[in-house]
């Protein structure tokens, strides 16, 4: 073990066992050694950056749709019902990427990425809502506060590393290293699939949808996997777990189209 991962590792764990032990919405304990507002200030950051690099779409009807998709997925956080604590932000902004690749991400302090491509695999409103579903669950469920927790251990710890290499950590540098570049673990995946899965029906989208959405996902394949195909879990785990959850997640959505939630974004 390197000198600096032996200390992130002394950290983390001293940092846990004193001060910042969280438990997941799903009832898994965290790490996080920052705030929420810390970590929303390194998302804006992050996501400021991204709209500087990538082109943003200028097809105002596909923008609405994705917003439409969007706001109707946001609009059921307060109705989640979890175990632990929501990582909510105060609002949410949605940028559509002109892109190839089929991809999307949510960020900390409410921002929503998607990318062009993505619509052609995620062909229905209710399989573009179980992408985003899943994206913004990372979000609430404070996975990207625990990645980001984890890198600035890690820069805390190369504090003697920095001064002998001059290697310097900057907010945005290690907020895509947190948010975009780092996959997100097996738990992760798994709470942001269950999660979504709940969030999609309460909004009134078709659960069943995310099921067909991972096997296009599957048959697309080629390149490098999109962040929600990001190798785990596997795509016969991932079916199988949402296919379990399904038992709840229909009488969630049966309930929100009963109530009227009946989202036609086009
Ligand atoms: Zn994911």
């Amino acid at each position: 073990m390197s000198l600096l991962s032996r200390q992130t590792l002394i950290l983390a764990t001293l940092a846990c066992t004193l001060v910042a032990c969280a438990t997941s919405p799903l009832g898994r304990r965290q790490f996080l050694l920052v705030s929420d507002a810390e970590v929303s200030q390194a998302g804006a950051a992050s996501f400021q950056a991204m709209q500087k690099k990538i082109p943003q779409s200028k097809d105002s009807r596909q923008v609405a749709y994705v917003n439409c998709v969007s706001a109707a997925i946001v609009n059921e956080i307060p109705r989640l019902q979890v175990q632990g604590r929501l990582h909510v932000p105060t609002g949410w902004e949605v940028a559509v990427f002109d892109s190839k690749d089929v991809n999307a991400f949510a960020l900390p302090g409410g921002k929503i990425g998607v990318y062009s491509g993505l619509l052609k695999v995620a062909a229905t409103q209710d399989q573009l809502a179980a992408v985003v579903g899943h994206e913004v669950s990372h979000v609430l469920a404070g996975h990207s506060a625990e990645r980001y927790s984890e890198t600035v251990a890690s820069q805390i710890g190369g504090v003697v590393v920095q001064a002998t290499t001059g290697v310097n950590g900057d907010l945005v540098g290690m907020a895509t290293q947190a948010f975009i570049l780092l996959p997100f673990s097996r738990a992760h995946e798994t709470e942001a699939d269950l999660l979504g899965l709940d969030l999609m029906a309460a909004a009134g989208f078709d659960p069943r949808q995310s099921i067909t959405l991972w096997q296009n996902m599957a048959r697309a394949g080629g390149g490098k996997p999109p962040e929600f195909m990001s190798s785990h879990p596997s795509d016969e785990t991932r079916i199988r777990n949402l296919s379990e959850r399904l038992y709840t997640a229909m009488p969630i959505y049966e309930r929100a189209r009963a109530e009227g939630r009946q989202p036609r974004c086009s």
